[in-house]
């Protein structure tokens, strides 16, 4: 269940058809993932929605997204930031990239950088983020990943494979973990240093 109303306004706001290829224009609102090139895939709507609920995102949040693809998600989770947070985006693919970037340039989403590497190892020079979001899955929180992560900070992802659990961890306050199981889900795998290479 999707409980922050700001997500839904989010998702009414972004049209998911901008971040398609052209020949799938017509099944911009078909709640599934589609291809975008290179065997990677834009998520459902419902998913992107779960984790952006889950993400508790708020004003002036500083934000890692591993997994830009299309950068739909980014581009959600760029208005639930706005106004004067930052969202650093890491995509492995320097096609998708570039491509994500006009698409971000498109919907006016300024508050997004994307950058070209290997996220698995999170992307240090932007950090601590108070918010980590994986878009692929992982074999576990890697601890690059957690050490960029700010005091009271929430990360977000799918851990495994076949299938997946979407997985979110706090880091508190007194430097203990919460870990919960929001579920199973489906999605690419993480590639690079801490992925399933
Ligand atoms: N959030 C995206 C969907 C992402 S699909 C959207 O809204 O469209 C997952 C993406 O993670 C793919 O584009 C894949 O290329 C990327 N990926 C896989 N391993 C990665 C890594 N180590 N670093 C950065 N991106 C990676």
């Amino acid at each position: 269940m999707v409980r922050d109303p700001r997500v839904v306004e989010a998702l009414r706001s972004v049209p998911r058809e901008l971040f398609l290829p052209s020949a799938w224009s017509e099944h911009a609102y078909d709640d599934r993932p589609i291809g975008i090139g290179h065997g990677q895939t834009i998520s459902a709507p419902h998913m992107v929605a779960i984790m952006l609920d889950a993400l508790q995102l708020e004003p002036g949040q500083r934000v890692l997204e591993v997994g830009t693809g299309s950068g739909y998600h980014a581009a959600l989770a760029a208005r639930l930031i706005h106004p004067g947070g930052r969202l650093t985006s890491v995509e492995n693919v320097e096609d998708l990239a570039r491509q994500a970037r006009e698409n971000l340039i498109a919907v006016g989403a300024t508050e997004v950088t994307v950058v070209a590497g290997d996220g698995s190892q999170g992307w240090p020079s932007h950090a601590p983020y108070d918010r980590i979001c994986l878009t692929c899955a992982a074999p576990r929180f890697a601890p690059p990943l957690l050490d960029q992560l700010a005091t009271d900070g929430v990360i977000l992802g799918p851990l495994g494979l076949d299938p997946s659990r979407l997985t979110r961890a706090r880091r508190s306050t007194d430097g203990s973990w919460i870990e919960e199981d929001l579920g199973a889900c489906a999605f690419v795998p993480l590639r690079g240093k801490f992925g399933f290479d």
